[in-house]
């Protein structure tokens, strides 16, 4: 098929239509050739747009995971059992995820961020950012290329068809007064040469999409202000305030300010690392970020769990945002986000499925609100007292935007609604999934958000390409072998 026989417009006519904080019937979404929605109108206001049927589904904007750490796939199922007499925790995990980290060659990372986006295109999510640490090779000596294992992650993303923001993670040293870890030495590098390295990513990305927009397979159209690619893009991680010192945390986030990059940092996931930086600075976590000027709009802490009433204070005063993930934390023990503390002052949370003990946003965006029932022994607490037309989907209208409005805005990713000039990246529902089966209009999101089983997503659709249909991924075979292989490498 050539260029000028390509249908210009994309009709996609679903029986409900999530736009604009509501489903509606009898709406098409039109997509054109440079993959952005024309507009949304009404089916019968269609003329010559190729249309597609999607009869009995819902259609809905697709999901952003604002955090995640793809190789960790490859731990599912296997640290599920106490490792010695000791009490387990995090930091006993953390140990068996070292020793998977410190084995992965560049082909294996590439295997497993596969599989990981894989299982996240078939839950609805189209765009991922991507929380990446591991730069060296397993001896701690950089690759030829530095980047090596970033671009891998990033093309991972790519051919499974996942817009990318790839976090470039920045980390230092093991902690406060603490002796060096070998099983850390993949991660580590100085700040001048992360920051040699990031600005080498940056630049490459920016020439593989000048040549894609040569080749006419990324239009211009497509890409956002001052940025090379809507497919993949930079933002810098400080690890945590353990990994990184001080002087090493201005002179990142100063860069990443400087550029307008997003910043993403782990705080106060655990109480151990509170203490530490307080025996070291004499503030929490939030504390001296807050004091050094480094929180603001473009910043994400993610976990923000272990906070003061003030540290709370410190994100609304400052526009920063909280990734919560349920999911991980849930299986870390690593405590509960204060998710109605962050609600009542207005800071915008975001969702992510970290170390992929389970890939299923929904049930992070239900488990936020779950935890916080089980902790303030109430229900539906995340729904405002606000006045709304559709009481019933409150508190699923506010969970699904942390699932996608605020995930785009963590990541800078272009998507999160649906309406004329954003991304055509969505997902499908099947309404007769028994999960769902029987909802009314009315109460169908909070059907979707609080019970949707991921077998019920049917269509994803990244930048106007199908990637999963039928509720298949169109290389799940291939990606799934692959994964199979690795997985008996490593554990054999
Ligand atoms: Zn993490």
């Amino acid at each position: 098929m050539t260029d000028s026989d390509r249908p210009k417009l994309i009709a996609w006519l679903a029986e409900f239509v999530y736009a604009e904080g509501q489903f509606k019937s009898q709406l098409a979404v039109v997509s054109n050739s440079e993959g952005l929605i024309e507009k949304i109108v009404r089916a019968d206001q269609l003329t010559d747009e190729k249309k597609i049927n999607l009869p009995r589904r819902a259609l809905m904007p697709g999901m952003v995971n604002a955090h995640s750490h793809a190789f960790q796939r490859v731990l599912r199922g296997r640290t599920e059992y106490r490792t010695s007499d000791q009490r387990d925790s995090f930091w006993t995990w953390r140990e068996m995820m070292y020793s998977a980290a410190t084995r992965l060659s560049p082909d294996d990372v590439y295997d497993a961020s596969r599989m990981a986006f894989l299982e996240m295109a078939l839950s609805g999510i189209t765009s991922v950012g991507e929380f990446h640490y591991l730069h060296h090779a397993p001896d701690g000596r950089p690759y030829d290329d530095p980047n090596l294992l970033a671009k891998e992650v990033i093309r991972a993303a790519n051919d499974v068809g996942l817009r990318i923001a790839l976090l470039r993670v920045a980390y230092a040293r093991s902690g406060f007064q603490m002796e060096a870890n070998p099983r850390q030495q993949r991660f580590i590098e100085s700040s001048e040469t992360y920051l040699q390295n990031l600005g080498s990513l940056i630049r490459n990305l920016a020439k593989g999409a000048e040549r894609e927009r040569s080749t006419g397979f990324n239009s211009e159209g497509a890409l956002a202000d001052g940025r090379a690619s809507d497919s993949a893009w930079v933002g810098v991680a400080p690890h945590s305030v353990r990994a990184v010192p001080l002087e090493y945390l201005r002179s990142v986030i100063g860069y990443a300010n400087e550029q307008g990059l997003k910043v993403h940092m782990h705080v106060a996931e655990q109480p151990a690392e509170v203490s530490a930086c307080v025996e070291e600075y004499r503030r929490t976590p939030t504390a001296l970020l807050e004091s050094e000027g480094l929180l603001g709009r473009d910043f994400t802490a993610v976990h923000a769990i272990h906070v003061t009433p003030k540290a709370i204070a410190a994100f609304a005063k400052t526009g920063a945002m909280v990734c919560a993930c349920p999911t991980t934390e849930r299986n870390l023990g690593d405590g509960v986000v204060p998710a109605a503390e962050y609600q009542n002052h207005g800071t915008a949370i975001c969702l992510g499925t970290d170390s992929h003990a389970q890939v299923d946003l929904l049930e992070d965006a239900r488990e936020l609100e779950y935890h916080a029932r089980l902790q303030k022994l109430e229900r539906a607490v995340l729904s405002s007292c606000a006045p709304s037309d559709n009481p019933a989907s409150e508190a699923a209208r506010y969970l699904f935007e942390c699932a996608t409005i605020n995930g785009a805005r963590s990541i800078g990713a272009p998507g999160g609604t649906l309406a004329a000039g954003k991304p055509t990246d969505f997902f499908t529902v099947d309404l007769d999934d028994p999960s769902i089966a029987g909802a009314s209009p009315n109460d169908l999101l909070a059907g979707i958000v609080f019970t949707l089983s991921r077998a019920a997503v049917r269509e994803v659709v990244v930048a106007g390409k199908p990637v999963v249909s039928e509720g298949r991924h169109l290389i799940q075979e291939e990606v799934v072998e692959r994964f199979n292989d690795l997985q008996k490498k490593l554990w054999r």
